[in-house]
Formats: C-alpha cells, structure tokens, sequence
C-alpha cells in the first residue's frame, strides 16, 4: 500500500519542551531503558535505584513511567530540555515517527499541531522513517 510518506517527511526538532510538558501522560521506560537511566543518573547524580524509584518513577506495566503528576504536566525529566536526554526512552527517541501518527496523513497533521518541528527542516527518506517506525511501541 502506498503511504503518504513514501517521499520522506520533514521533521526537525525545535527544542520547544511542549512534547515534554502539557497533558499527563506515559512516558514509558523499558526494563533496559531504565537501568541505561539508573546508570546514568548513579554516574551523574549519584542516586541508587531505589532513590530513583522513589523521586522519579511510577509503576507501569513491567516497568515504569516518569512521573508527570505536576500541576503543568512536565515531565519530571524536563528542566529547559530534557536533563536525561541521551538515556531518553524509545518512545522519545522516535518522535514524531510514531505508527500511530504515520498511519495516514491526517493523524500526522493532527500531530503537527502541537509540534512545531513537524513539517519543517530536515527531510527523512521513507528508509529512514521505515526504520524508526518499525521499532516503534506506539
Ligand atoms: S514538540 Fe516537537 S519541536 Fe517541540 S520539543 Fe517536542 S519534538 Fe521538538
Ligand atoms: S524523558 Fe526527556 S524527552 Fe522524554 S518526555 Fe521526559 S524530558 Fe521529554
């Protein structure tokens, strides 16, 4: 079937924080992502697991979410950009290339409402949206 993006799509990230802030949502850690997170919060705030359980996390699924229970909805993880941003989860990593917001060109538009780094900037081949999308829990 021929997607709507087989002509790549333009995304290029603006460092707004709004995909990190604004409605409460999950932000989900694999088992692996976290412990990549626990290394790198040991090595750069020197907190032990439990500690970032503790301040940091709420129970989902198999794993955990970031806390997001602020009155503005931010990600615990935000402070003027993401503070754990090379440990950052999938689901982070793979925005705006999202299943869910490829499916069909009105789901990606919806998207772009909120994101302005949708549309704009660098141009990914359908190769490279192929292979993010494929890895994509959403
Ligand atoms: S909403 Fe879009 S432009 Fe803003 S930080 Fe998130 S990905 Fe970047
Ligand atoms: S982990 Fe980082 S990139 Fe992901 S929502 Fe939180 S602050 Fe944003």
């Amino acid at each position: 079937m021929k997607q709507f993006w087989e002509d790549g799509l333009r995304f290029s990230c603006q460092q707004c924080g709004r995909c990190c802030c604004g409605e409460p949502g999950i932000v989900y850690f694999s088992p692996e992502e976290f412990d990549r997170l626990v290394a790198f919060l040991g090595k750069t705030r020197q907190l032990g697991r439990e500690k970032i359980i503790a301040e940091y996390m709420k129970p989902w699924r198999d794993s955990y979410t970031a806390r997001d229970d602020f009155e503005d909805g931010h990600c615990v993880f935000y402070d003027h950009g993401c503070t754990v941003y090379d440990v950052r989860p999938s689901q982070c990593r793979d925005f705006p290339f999202w299943r869910c917001q490829l499916k069909n060109e009105k789901a990606w538009q919806d998207a772009a409402k909120s994101c302005p780094g949708m549309n704009r900037g660098r141009l990914w081949s359908a190769d490279e949206i192929c292979a993010i999308a494929a890895n994509s829990r959403i």
